[in-house]
């Protein structure tokens, strides 16, 4: 099997801030990664500072955002790191393979609500590409990775494939090419019915998806902060929308919030490693059916 180079960051970079559901200030410590052991997590506040890998073997809930949890650990409570989604698909989208993201504590900050900080960090650190070490498989096992050497990362998507819940679904098509296109449907006027397709050989992630920042009802805020979620959040971290419109525009697409869902839809495949070639249609879905999408595909990579 041929291996395609990989790329990681030429200099750690730090960025701090609260989480969108805990409330919790959280230091983020981006870090170049080493040769084939993908993106991975460091919990550096609790004892022994146990490592969460950025796969899809990991996720343990996605209701409103992406966890992860430590699956082999024999702790009561597992290691586990919440929404990822952004930091993740900012990772991906500006060609990040390999990284390690230690944080000092559970959740990852929303900061502005979009990947463009992220972004903007990642550009300032610069990549460079990282050099093939003498033993693969030794050094993913030290990490506790079990990466297959064997695994396609350009594994073929050779028929449609599908995951479906009432009327949405994220579909994934055979293509030369990589290409996302997804839809959403509010009876909020403000949002209304939006559609955005996105390749990245014909625009540029950090200036089309990267800038567009979670949304949220306002009909659904008491609700959520009943459940005890989003004790982070705020007008300065999600655009609100009400009956009569947005609570804090300007927005900054027309069509921001679908351009979110697809940023989402990018950080969740990313927990592939590689997100393989395919034109991928997401219809008012989210993390649930993305990250059900993407163990579809790992199950078929593994066979
Ligand atoms: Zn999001």
């Amino acid at each position: 099997m041929a291996l395609r180079s990989q790329f990681t960051l030429a200099q750690p970079f730090t960025l701090t801030g609260v989480g969108l559901h805990t409330g919790l200030l959280t230091e983020v410590r981006v870090m170049p990664g080493e040769w084939n052991r993908g993106r991975y997590f460091v919990r550096v506040d609790l004892p022994e500072s146990p490592m969460i890998p950025a796969s899809i073997q990991s996720v343990a809930s996605t209701t409103l955002s992406t966890e992860l949890v430590q699956q082999d650990s024999s702790l009561e409570t597992k290691p586990s790191i919440r929404t990822v989604e952004h930091l993740l698909a900012a990772l991906m989208g500006m060609g990040v393979d390999q990284a390690r993201i230690e944080i000092n504590g559970p959740e990852v900050p929303l900061l502005d609500g979009s990947a463009q900080e992220w972004v903007g960090a990642i550009s300032a650190a610069g990549l460079v590409p990282v050099q093939s070490g003498s033993n693969l498989q030794d050094s993913a096992l030290d990490l506790g990775l079990n990466l297959d050497p064997d695994l396609d990362p350009n594994f073929p998507i050779s028929h449609p494939l599908a995951v479906q819940h009432r009327d949405a679904f994220v579909a994934a098509f055979p293509a030369a090419e990589l290409r996302f296109t997804y839809g959403i449907d509010f009876s909020n006027s403000a949002i209304g019915n939006q559609w955005y397709s996105w390749s990245p050989q014909q625009a540029n992630f950090a200036e089309c998806l990267a800038p567009a920042r979670t949304f949220v009802l306002e009909a659904q805020v008491k609700q959520l902060q009943q459940m005890g979620l989003i004790k982070g959040g705020s007008l300065e971290n999600a655009l609100v929308c009400g009956e009569l419109g947005w609570l804090n525009p300007p927005l900054r697409f027309p069509e921001e919030p679908v351009r979110h869902k697809l940023l989402d839809l990018i950080g969740d495949l990313s927990l592939l490693g590689t997100i393989p070639n395919a034109h991928y249609v997401a219809y008012k879905a989210g993390h649930q059916l993305h990250t059900q999408l993407a163990q579809q595909i790992q199950n078929l990579r593994a066979e």
